[in-house]
């Protein structure tokens, strides 16, 4: 229980001068100022509920140089990953969704059993299995032991180990170039990117392709996705941001798509820029107009973004309040990073939501970061008949919104406080 709670040495600053993590410019203009939160991931053993919690800083900067969006502070990735809570598996919906990935990418590329595929931050092998069955010679490579173990139980190959340059070279030399490799909520992870994304320039075969998907930093900022600001998400991701980072390390975005996921993701596609290649596609250039629209590479539309932060949390706040003072009751559903982080921010204890709820078994019992909720199974909800269920992965609402149906029949609502408060 709660082995996530250890995760908390080693707290490593950005240097002192504050240069932003692609292109080196300083960095001064505020993004988002949160203020001062635990590390999302560390829960509270049951019995933890006397001891202190190291809180860190959540300000997010924006370069105006290359206009990536960036943690300032971090924590060592050591210390956040080495054991980590989060098992893909144990998300329905993801697992559909990695499924489908895998599926169209057998056909669009036409894999076969003489293919290599390797998927970087391959979690429990949630989506290499569907490669893996597909006939595709499959690796994963996950810094988090426990997670990888789970993957090499269920027969996936899986390298305990940070994904970089220096792995990258020992991986091609063991297995040969991959002909599809796979990143998906990754990147934004990831401190170094430039290391990261020189792995890729070194794994990746002359021929094959890299996809990467991370939630869209458009979306974030038009959807209020404030919550999603966590210590370990240390990038905050446009197309634009990304052609210049691969572009940098000798390869290319040539396509992308728009992925719901995550309140919408963008997966893109990228090969080694050398030699004779097919133009890129059409869907690039469309959506580096799109994010030039939205104004992503002015000042005005990130300096916005802090008052509609505020304006959600004001929100909450009221609702929960109003509740309160109706004498109604509410419960809570999931314990995801992006929860602890608007419960911290808006300041939410036991005081409105009694406890929320989790399946995954190595959450429930622990109590979240800081706002301390306890963490039950989902069978609480059916024994307390909470009047309000506030949906805290808004990313899984009709997912929760079926699996949670009963609630109806004691006249038990939904609540979701992202992109906006919504009560039905
Ligand atoms: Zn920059």
């Amino acid at each position: 229980m709660g082995e996530g709670a250890g995760a908390v040495e080693g707290v490593v600053m950005a240097d002192a001068a504050c240069r932003c993590r692609l292109c080196g410019a300083g960095l001064s203009r505020t993004f988002a100022d949160l203020r001062v939160s635990p590390l999302a991931n560390s829960f509270v053993p049951g019995d933890g509920g006397d001891r202190m919690e190291p809180f860190y800083p959540l300000h997010v900067f924006v370069c105006t140089e290359c206009w990536l969006v960036q943690l300032r502070e971090f924590e060592t990735p050591s210390g956040i990953f080495s054991n980590y809570l989060y098992f893909s598996s144990f998300s329905e919906s993801w697992l559909r969704h990695a499924e489908r990935y895998a599926g169209d990418m057998v056909r669009r590329f036409a894999l076969t059993g003489d293919s290599f595929a390797c998927e970087v931050a391959s979690n429990d092998g949630y989506l290499l299995q569907y490669l893996k069955a597909a006939g595709v010679r499959v690796l994963g490579v996950d810094p988090a032991r426990n997670v990888a173990e789970s993957a090499i139980a269920r027969g996936i190959p899986t390298e305990v180990a940070f994904f970089g340059a220096a792995t990258a070279t020992r991986l091609r030399a063991e297995h040969g170039p991959a002909d599809l490799m796979t990143a998906n909520n990754v990147l934004a992870h990831v401190p170094d990117i430039h290391d990261f994304a020189e792995g890729f320039h070194i794994l990746l075969g002359d021929h094959g392709t890299a996809t990467f998907e991370f939630p869209h930093l458009l979306r974030l900022i038009e959807q209020n996705q404030f919550d999603t600001i966590y210590h370990e998400h240390f990038s905050y991701l446009s197309l634009g941001v990304v052609e210049r980072l691969f572009a940098g390390h000798g390869m290319e975005v040539y396509d992308v798509e728009e992925q719901p996921t995550h309140g919408g993701s963008l997966r893109i596609f990228v090969r080694q820029a050398a030699g004779d290649r097919a133009p890129v596609s059409d869907r690039v250039t469309a959506m580096r107009q799109v994010e030039l629209d939205a104004g992503l590479q002015d000042v005005a539309a990130y300096d916005r973004f802090a008052a509609q932060v505020v304006g959600i949390k004001c929100e909450a706040l009221s609702f929960l309040i109003e509740a309160k003072r109706a004498g109604a009751t509410v419960a809570a559903y999931g314990a995801p990073a992006k929860g602890n982080t608007l419960l911290n921010y808006c300041g939410i204890g036991t005081e409105f939501i009694a406890y929320t709820v989790d399946l995954n078994p190595h959450k429930q019992g622990t109590l979240l970061p800081g706002c301390r909720l306890p963490v039950r199974g989902p069978e609480a909800i059916a024994e307390t008949k909470p009047d309000y269920l506030v949906i805290l992965p808004w990313n899984l609402r009709d997912e929760i919104v079926g699996q949670m149906a009963a609630i109806r029949e004691w006249g038990g609502k939904f609540v979701v406080f992202i992109p906006e408060l919504r009560v039905f």
